[in-house]
Parts: structure tokens; sequence; C-alpha cells
């Protein structure tokens, strides 16, 4: 019987899959204790994001209901994530990748890891207020952390918004086409944009100026400096 219903996400599981103190399911239930726990999580996580992925499930959700616009994410074929946190490492992309997933929409996830590294098979990638955690040995914990890193990716459009989680976005040894950062702090080296880095925002919520820092080896065909991006 599956008498677990995730408060985040609405749909219903099996025992094993559900916190049931936190009332939400493994792909969504906070991952607090995560430093020494990944084997309670990371299998099971898995099992129940490949059963998604295969049924279609994220983009049937309710909560996407929340997102503004999300009429143009789906009908653009985007696969949507919203409040999941992923634990441990990225390697949940390469289900994406072998499942043809190129579009992706993330918002307010959680990682617990800040690096992405030699993607090439994904056309959209968009980030929009996430949270991000990083190994710390010597505290034996993931520690909260605000610098995201993109090295050796080759993505065709990427958009970065951290309206209301600001962020310092390092990119380099890596290729795109269009990239768009809103609300947080861009660093370039060994990097190329084909065609337009899009800015908005510079300002963040306390009225300081984030930075854009084009280092080394750069090729940027276009700056466009805007007020809002679209999406
Ligand atoms: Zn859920």
């Amino acid at each position: 019987m599956l008498q677990n219903t995730c408060s985040v996400c609405g749909e219903k599981f099996e025992d094993h899959y559900f916190d049931k103190e936190q009332t939400k399911c493994i792909l969504h239930c906070e991952k607090n204790d995560l430093w020494g726990n990944e084997n309670k999580y990371y299998p099971l996580f898995l099992e129940l994001f490949a059963e998604f992925i295969q049924n279609d499930t994220f983009k049937k959700l309710k909560i996407n209901d929340e997102i503004s616009d999300a009429n143009f994410f789906i009908k653009d074929g985007y696969i949507l994530f919203i409040y999941v946190v992923f634990p441990n490492y990225n390697d949940f992309l390469l289900m994406l990748e072998f499942a043809g997933n190129k579009k992706i929409l993330f918002e307010k996830c959680t990682f617990f890891t800040n690096r992405f590294s030699k993607y090439e098979k994904f056309e959209r990638m968009v980030f929009r207020d996430c949270f991000f955690y990083k190994r710390n040995s010597r505290k034996e914990s993931y520690v909260v952390t605000d610098n995201v890193y993109f090295n050796n990716s080759t993505i065709n459009f990427l958009t970065y918004s951290g309206q209301n989680q600001p962020m310092n976005l390092n990119i380099r040894d890596s290729n795109f086409t269009i990239i768009c950062v809103q609300g947080s702090s861009l660093a370039l080296k060994n990097t190329r944009i084909s065609e337009d880095l899009m800015i908005a925002d510079l300002r963040d919520e306390k009225e300081n100026f984030n930075q854009v820092v084009i280092d080394k080896n750069c090729f940027i065909k276009h700056i466009s400096l805007l007020n809002r991006l679209l999406s």
C-alpha cells in the first residue's frame, strides 16, 4: 500500500523511499546528516530518480505549478527539477544523458557538490536560486558554499539565476554558445562564448555589485547588459 504522501511533490511512496519524520520522499527530503550516511540516501535516490525519469514523472508533479512561465518550460521540452535535494556527486546527470534529456531546469534545488565538469550532452541548463554544499574533511561535514564551478563543459545555453540566492559562478576550459547570468558574480577563464554573454541584475538585494571577471584566453563574441533575464 502506498500510504506515504510527500509534502513537497504530492506523490505517494513506499516506506523505503520516504522519510516519515519530514513527510518527504527521498528526492525531496533534507539530507543534513549526509556526511557518513551517503549510502543511506544515494542508492534509493538513484532508484527513485530513475523511476521518475522513466515514467516522465518530474514533468507531472504538482509543484511545477510554482514555476512562473511553466508553460514555456514544459512546452519547450525541459525536464523540471524543483526542490530536489541531490545527495552527493552529480552523476545523476549521466542518467539524464542516457535518457536523452537535453534541457534541464533546476529550481531551488540543493546540491552536495559545487562542481560540474565534462558535460557535453546538454543543450540548455537553467539554474534558479539553487543551494550548494561542498565536502569539508576537516569538519567532517558538508558545508554551505557560495561558489559554483563549471569545468571542461560544452553546453549550448547556460542560464544561471541567483536572484534570491546569489552565487559566484566560476567557469573555465569550457565552450558555450550563450551564457546568461542574473544576480550573481561570474569569473571566466579559458572559455569561449560563441554568441552572447548576457548579464542582468548586477546588484544583489543588499545593493552590492556583483562582479564579472574575464581572465586569460577567453573569447566572447558579444556582451549584453540587461535589466532582467527572460527565463
Ligand atoms: Zn517528493
